[in-house]
This record gives C-alpha cells, sequence and structure tokens, in this order.
C-alpha cells in the first residue's frame, strides 16, 4: 500500500516554488519560474526573495520550454567530478526569464532558438535543464 505524496502537494504549487517542484517540472519536460508580486520580474529558478526588489510576494509560473541563446561558453576544464570536456553551457533567453542550460547537439550560437530537450542529474539530485537547436 502507498501512501506518498499524502500531505505533499504533486508537483507543481504549494506556495512557493521549491528546488524539488522545479527539479520534479525539468524532468518531465516543464519549466516552471517565479514572478514577483511586487515588481513583476520574473527569474528562472526558485528564490526565497525577489533578487531584484526583495519581496518575497513570488508566484509560480509556467515557463516557454523555447528560447534564444543569450550567452554561451565550452567548458574546456570541468568541475571537480565531471569527466566531460567540451561541452556548451548557456544563458537561454525564455523570454519571462533567463536560464543556466547545457546546450547538446549541433553547436549553437548567440541568438540560435533553441528548445528544452532534457536534463541532467548528478548524485546529489541536482538537475540541470538540457537545451538543444532548433
Ligand atoms: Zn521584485
Amino acid at each position: 500500500m502507498t501512501d506518498r505524496g499524502s500531505g505533499r502537494a504533486s508537483g507543481i504549487d504549494a506556495d512557493r516554488l521549491t528546488h524539488e517542484a522545479w527539479s520534479e517540472a525539468v524532468r518531465e519536460g516543464d519549466l516552471r519560474g517565479q514572478r514577483c508580486g511586487d515588481c513583476d520580474a520574473v527569474q528562472g529558478t526558485p528564490k526565497a526573495a525577489c533578487p531584484h526588489c526583495g519581496s518575497t510576494a513570488l508566484e509560480t509560473v509556467e515557463l516557454s520550454t523555447e528560447g534564444v541563446v543569450y550567452t554561451e561558453t565550452t567548458v574546456n576544464v570541468p568541475p571537480l567530478g565531471v569527466d566531460e570536456r567540451g561541452y556548451q553551457v548557456a544563458v537561454v533567453d525564455l523570454g519571462d526569464a533567463r536560464l543556466m542550460a547545457r546546450l547538446e547537439g549541433e553547436r549553437a550560437e548567440i541568438g540560435d532558438r533553441v528548445v528544452l530537450s532534457g536534463y541532467d542529474e548528478d548524485d546529489d539530485g541536482y538537475v540541470t535543464p538540457r537545451f538543444e537547436r532548433q
């Protein structure tokens, strides 16, 4: 008998967007963000307070899974624990918010249109979205 989930909202919205809910959305191919109720700024990852004005009136919003490469770089010296080299990371402009992501497939340049294509997850359950060129 499974009693999982009782007392826990499944996935979206339990008032405040958590990293867990954000990660779960990415695994399902969705992106969530937070819109500030005071200054209207939108961020692509969960924060405790609005980075622009400090407000904690943050509403969970659905973000586009398509965007444009705002900036990109190739990681030739990976962080400790990562064996892969020469992979591309980018800040993807989703329109409402910008999001740090890995790029996969054909090399993308600044201004290229990209779409959410998957994710990476490390041993600690930290999820990073992957995008590829459209
Ligand atoms: Zn704000």
